[in-house]
């Protein structure tokens, strides 16, 4: 039998879920459908970064509106998914390096916003002892910090069942097509109707878009991390580097989490990655280089997560331009797990508005065209 609701959203990662949340709160029907299970690709997987340091200026405003449901995510849903506001820094390891941090905090203020920080090399070395006697200084946003991926997962998805949401796990979209005011949906466990749907298929959502008229330069990215064995305490901020990949952070339990852009290869037809050692081999390097204590430290397991990542690496949020009732919500290209709250009520309002109180308008599909139309 066909199922029905409002809105369907395709994919289960936090995309999906938080709209699919704020959606029933506001009183909708929602159904999701995900090919696997919930959290099983980026959102269940990631880093946990709750960051805005560094944000492309489009994300800005988003990312600040975020932060406020970060400290409040126990309001939002039951649960603060492991959220520690640590603080996040961008460390220099030389003079070009703080220079460069300098202008970017210099942009950033002309913009109006104050988050991002510069501090010396004292600072820096009395707020984190153990980094190696090169770095110059940093960069640090104060209230950023980082969450628990899988256990925010979770969350969202009882507070969305809580709402109404009905979930089908193992439920792969085959097709997908519109008849007057309705969306037909066939997947591999049946049938769905909705008048909207919601392309919220994260590293899938760049094929499905093409097919519905929207093509957007978004490739299949598998971002590598590690995990070592427990360590004594030597960091307190998650710490990210001025012009190297590395973003590291030591986790309640002592064990040191590594990631920041090294990538394996993803096969998106299984869902399945495959490492690349030597990036892996690098990542660690470039860890040991900036915290020497860390040379003695055992790798226990590494891993590779797919997000869709964008040709300006900034995500496709927004209405499609082909078909009425269908919007649009991936390729967060690798940092959307925090901006996950407020992206969700912005989807919802556009959704069921056609505008949003986020300025959505930088992340609209229609960008890539309108750039190659001149
Ligand atoms: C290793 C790694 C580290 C990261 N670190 C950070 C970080 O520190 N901070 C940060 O802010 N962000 C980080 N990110 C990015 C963040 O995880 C993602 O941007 C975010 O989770 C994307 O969420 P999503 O819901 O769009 O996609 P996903 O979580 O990928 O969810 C999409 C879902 O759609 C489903 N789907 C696809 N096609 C179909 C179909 N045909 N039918 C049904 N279901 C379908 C998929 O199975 C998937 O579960 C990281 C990402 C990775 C991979």
């Amino acid at each position: 039998m066909t199922k029905t609701s409002d809105v369907l959203v395709i994919g289960g990662g936090l995309h999906g879920l938080s709209a699919a949340l704020h959606l029933a709160r506001d009183g909708a029907r929602v159904r999701l459908v995900e090919q696997a299970y919930i959290g099983r690709h980026a959102s269940g997987v990631n880093a946990g970064g709750v960051r805005r340091l560094g944000r492309h200026p489009a994300e800005i405003p988003l990312a600040e509106a975020a932060l406020e449901s970060w400290r409040a995510m126990p309001d939002l849903v039951g649960d603060d998914c492991g959220f520690k506001p640590s603080g996040q820094v961008k460390i220099a390891e030389n003079e070009a390096d703080l220079e460069l941090l300098t202008q970017r905090a210099a942009e950033v203020r002309r913009l109006g916003y104050d988050h991002e920080e510069i501090i010396d090399q004292a600072t820096l070395r009395a707020l984190i002892p153990s980094v190696a006697e090169q770095c110059t200084g940093a960069m640090i946003v104060r209230g950023d910090g980082f969450a628990d991926p899988y256990r925010t997962c979770i969350a969202f998805r009882r507070a969305a069942e809580a709402a109404g949401v009905m979930i089908h796990e193992g439920a792969a979209l085959r097709t997908l097509s519109r008849t007057g005011n309705v969306w037909r949906a066939a997947t591999t466990t049946g049938s769905f109707e909705a008048p909207e749907v919601l392309n919220a298929a994260g590293a899938w959502g760049a094929g499905l878009a093409k097919t519905l008229g929207d093509p957007v330069p978004v490739r299949a990215a598998a971002y590598m991390m590690m995990v070592t064995d427990r360590q004594p305490y030597f960091v307190g901020p998650v710490v990210g580097l001025a012009s190297r990949k590395l973003s590291l952070k030591q986790m309640g339990n002592g064990s040191v989490v590594i990631g920041g852009g090294y990538e394996g290869k993803a096969d998106l037809e299984s869902g399945k990655t495959a490492l690349d050692v030597q990036g892996l081999a690098k990542s660690a390097e470039t860890a040991c280089t900036i915290f020497p204590v860390l040379r003695s430290a055992r790798l226990l397991r590494s891993w590779a997560g797919i997000d869709g990542e964008a040709a300006d690496r900034i995500p496709v949020i927004g209405r499609g331009r082909r078909h009425d009732g269908l919007t649009h919500a991936f390729g967060f290209s690798g940092h959307g797990f925090q901006l996950v709250p407020a992206v969700g009520r912005a989807l919802a309002e556009l959704i069921r508005t056609g505008t949003s109180s986020l300025p959505l308008e930088p992340f609209s599909p229609a960008r890539f065209q309108e750039k190659s139309d001149g």
